[in-house]
């Protein structure tokens, strides 16, 4: 079955995992078998949907995984259901106040395991669509204006952490008014979509991110990169919406959708906050438009 969902198994006893194995037949499960395993499983590139965690382990005991697993970026949402015989109503309030969302005390009932699991597996894929929703543009499927805004935030400050680098590029579609005015507004989301998808691939760094800005216009945020490494990614962005060869008879470049596109970075003198990064991107294509359009300016 495709998408099923993921539960880690966190118990030291083995005959334990086998009968919760069986019983979520219809999930693929993982297990481990002490606290520092499970840890390693929730933190790894196929993270658990649900972590079924047993309390009394030797070494890191499941109310000490729990703890560990909320303080992580990386792992504070992942939904974590105690299963254990430490059943006292003061336990109980343990696990949940460290951040379980349930409590199931052994012996279980397998039907209630089941309904619970079910429960707390829909709720985590409600609540992943929506944070999906939130960050992403609609039309094209690429980041969106919030996501980037929350981006730029976090690598400005990273930056200003390690005293590293961090560069923009403000990226605006020439003469689109005239091509929605000649092929349609459905035209020119189908080439909105294009142009975002091309813009993405260029940055195909982990760290690097294109996001929609609002209309015909986008913008990328590149940590690690100084001036001259921007200029070059702009460049090859520039390029590559050229080479899409999207016709445009309005267009006074050619025959095709181009784009014009500002960069800016923190090596620069006098930028001293992201809202003055962005400033200077912004009057940096202004600079590329009033040049001539399709070229990149800083
Ligand atoms: P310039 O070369 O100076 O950038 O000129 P321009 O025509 O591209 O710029 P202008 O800001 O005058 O027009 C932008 C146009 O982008 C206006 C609007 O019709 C179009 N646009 C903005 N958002 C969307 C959208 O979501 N879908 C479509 N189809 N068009 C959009
Ligand atoms: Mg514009
Ligand atoms: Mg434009």
């Amino acid at each position: 079955m495709e998408n099923k969902g993921r539960v880690l198994i966190v118990d030291d006893e083995k005959i334990n995992c086998s009968v919760l194995i069986s019983l979520l037949e219809n999930y693929t499960t993982v297990i481990a078998l002490n606290g520092e395993q499970a840890i390693q499983r929730a933190l790894s590139d196929k993270p658990p949907d649900l972590i079924l965690l047993d309390v009394i382990m030797p070494g890191l005991d499941g109310y000490e995984v729990c703890r560990v697993l909320k303080e992580n970026e990386k792992t504070k949402n992942i939904p974590i259901i105690f299963i254990t015989v430490k059943a006292t109503e003061a336990e109980e309030a343990r696990g949940l106040n460290l951040g379980a969302v349930d409590y199931i005390s052994k012996p279980f009932s397998p039907a209630i395991v089941l309904a619970r699991v079910s429960n707390h597996m829909e709720l985590k894929r409600q609540r992943d669509l929506l944070e999906h929703l939130y960050i992403t543009d609609s039309l094209t499927g690429i980041a969106n204006r919030r996501r980037f805004d929350l981006s730029l935030e976090h690598e400005w400050k990273r930056a200003a952490r390690m005293k590293g680098c961090i560069s923009l590029i403000m990226i605006d579609i020439d003469f689109f008014k005239q091509f929605n005015d000649i092929y349609g507004h459905a035209a020119g989301d189908d080439c909105l979509q294009k142009v975002a998808q091309a813009l993405d691939k260029v940055c195909a760094r982990e760290i690097d991110l294109v996001a929609r800005y609002g209309g015909e216009e986008f913008v990328a945020v590149l940590p690690s990169t100084d001036i001259e490494g921007a200029m070059t990614v702009a460049k090859t962005m520039k390029d590559c919406i050229i080479a899409l060869e999207i016709p445009h008879e309005g267009t006074s470049i050619g025959s095709c959708i181009s784009i014009s596109l500002g960069v800016s970075s923190n090596s620069n003198k006098g930028i001293e906050a992201p809202q003055v990064l962005l400033k200077q991107a912004d009057e940096a294509l202004y600079k590329a438009k009033k040049n001539g359009r399709n070229q990149c300016s800083n």
